[in-house]
């Protein structure tokens, strides 16, 4: 593995029974870059995101972090790691300012940190209100804080979009970006929905039944997609989809999201 490759994994395999979650799945993900892990549901996502982070054990294959290989059990691996999977968990009778101090000192972070991540994330109006009370939003906010709290260099998520609105979504999309391009984060992230990585990934690889079946940079993808679509929208088709993003802008507009 280069010095440059923040995620990579060879032949990475999860069966269970008769399914093959995922199957010689091979990714080298850059460091500093935006890498979006685009696919249906059942597509294997999440087990793929569970191997990385050493949550479950790989039928076959391998898997290494930020220079290291990992093995379930062992966490050396993930000092440098943040991560977000699936449903967002935190003590629901603890503040988010509480929540996010314990985080502070499970990671050895400075003081500091948890008044930056509360900024960060725009959590201020609700620092001192009981997690279980957000709604799923700000609960997904809450996680996000907490997998940025020690300054990690790569942040791994699992449909970070989830549960957030469009202006939610526009907000996490910004906040991703500056941490790319401003603090070199490296940032691999699983979502269903194109557009959610479409408007903010370096690259996208595209998984379908466990197997990788394109990668490129988001611009190639993109004029692909476009030559595509050339040929095989239907006139209503197109019209469906530039009244979704007119009306998406609209509301965006209206409701103080920024685009
Ligand atoms: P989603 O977007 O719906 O979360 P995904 O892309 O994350 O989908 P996975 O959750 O990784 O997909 O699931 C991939 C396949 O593996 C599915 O067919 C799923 O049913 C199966 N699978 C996942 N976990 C298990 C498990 N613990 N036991 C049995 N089958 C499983």
């Amino acid at each position: 593995m280069s010095a440059q490759t923040a995620v990579a994994t060879r032949g990475l395999s999860k069966r269970y029974g008769h399914v093959t979650a995922v199957d010689g799945l091979d990714l080298d993900v850059r460091r500093g870059e935006i890498y979006g892990f685009l696919g249906r549901n059942g597509a294997g996502k999440t087990t793929t995101i569970r191997m990385l982070l050493g949550l479950i054990r790989p039928s076959a294959g391998d898997v290494e972090v930020l220079g290291r290989r990992i093995v379930p059990g062992e966490t050396a691996a993930f000092r440098g790691v943040g991560y977000l999977v699936e449903t967002a968990t935190a003590y629901p009778n603890l503040t988010v300012r509480e929540n996010l101090e314990i985080q502070r000192r499970l990671t050895g972070s400075q003081t500091g940190a948890v008044a930056e991540a509360i900024a960060l994330l725009r959590l201020d109006e609700y620092a001192d209100r009981r997690a279980g009370q957000l709604s799923l939003g700000n609960k997904q906010r809450l996680a996000l804080a907490r997998a940025l709290l020690h300054s990690p260099e790569l942040l791994v998520l699992d449909e970070p979009g989830n549960a957030l609105d469009p202006a939610g979504i526009v907000e996490i999309r910004d906040l991703l970006r500056r941490l790319s391009a401003e603090q070199g984060v490296t940032v691999f992230m699983s979502s269903h929905i194109l557009s959610e990585v479409a408007h903010l990934a370096d690259r996208i690889g595209i998984v379908h039944e466990g197997r990788l079946i394109e990668e490129c940079p988001r611009d190639e993808l993109a004029a692909k997609a476009r030559a595509f679509s050339t040929q095989a929208l239907t006139e209503q088709e197109r019209a469906d989809a530039l009244l979704t993003m007119d009306l998406e802008r609209y509301f965006l507009m209206r409701t103080g999201g920024e685009r």
